[in-house]
């Protein structure tokens, strides 16, 4: 009896500490936008990103990182948000992609130019994934103008555009912008989600640890913008590791085998000077 007491005693220490170490599950944070208003917001903050910068409409790299992203997108945790996702290349030779409330993702082709693999990319866009699935850019928002947003957002301003709302909360998309510029405790959950979507996907999430290992050896120069818009939360690669090591034993050999293809493609692509040099 005694022995079958400590048995099952044992048994649920080791059950707690399995669930403990099991992987993270995150929920967004409080939010006063609508999750249709993150998909708003998206979309207009989209159409003017695409007048600032210059969209790329090579086939090869359009296909190359809709391929990508829409693996990622199919993966459970990706999916189940309900966001719809979208996949552009810009010319920028900075190594950075950033995605925009409700969807909209934004690959710059110096990321395409640094990456060693495909799970290295797939790493980044899982992160930036991440980031719109928890909805940090609407929380981030919503902890910035707790008192100016319920009036601002249930106001109307011309044409009902969300940015002319976000306007008069003095929010903007700018370098900096609270929309993209995420905390620690953001990036974390980032890395963590990430690494899911990427298993879900087949992809090493390791891969995304190693990148961003490289991008921290090489320094902080002005063209690893990706290190300043998501500042490692603190052991970053170990907490992947960690993470990557709690789920479920997967393969991850996945490629869609035009890796090759699309350095090629990006490699004849010559972007204007960073924008950060024109400043
Ligand atoms: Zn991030």
């Amino acid at each position: 009896m005694r022995k079958t007491g400590t048995t099952l005693l044992l048994f649920i220490i080791l059950a707690t500490v399995a669930l403990a170490q099991g992987p993270h599950r995150f929920q967004p944070g409080f939010n006063l936008f609508s999750k249709q208003q993150d998909v708003q917001l998206g979309q207009e903050a989209a159409a003017q990103v695409r007048k600032q910068m210059t969209v790329i409409h090579d086939p090869v790299l359009t296909n190359y990182v809709n391929q990508v992203g829409k693996r990622l997108a199919s993966a459970p945790e990706a999916r189940q948000s309900g966001f719809p996702f979208t996949f552009e290349v810009v010319a920028d030779p900075s190594i950075n992609a950033f995605a925009l409330p409700g969807g909209p993702m934004f690959i710059n082709t110096g990321l395409l130019k640094a990456v060693d693999s495909e799970a290295q990319l797939a790493g980044v866009m899982g992160h930036e994934m991440s980031h719109v699935i928890l909805r940090h850019g609407t929380n981030q928002a919503t902890k910035a103008k707790m008192i100016e947003l319920p009036a601002v957002l249930a106001g109307q301003v011309a044409g009902g555009s969300m940015m002319g709302k976000l306007a008069q909360a003095g929010i903007g998309l700018g370098a900096n912008s609270v929309l993209l510029k995420f905390s620690r405790s953001a990036e974390s959950q980032a890395d963590l989600t990430g690494s899911h979507i990427m298993a879900e996907s087949g992809y090493n999430p390791m891969e995304m640890a190693r990148f961003f290992e490289k991008l921290s050896a090489q320094g902080g120069g002005r063209t690893i913008q990706f290190m300043s818009d998501h500042p490692n939360p603190g052991n970053r690669e170990r907490a992947i590791e960690q993470e990557a090591a709690s789920l479920p034993h997967r393969n991850y050999g996945f490629q869609t085998g035009e890796f090759p293809r699309m350095k090629q493609a990006v490699a004849g692509i010559h972007e204007p000077p960073p924008r950060k040099a024109q400043q």
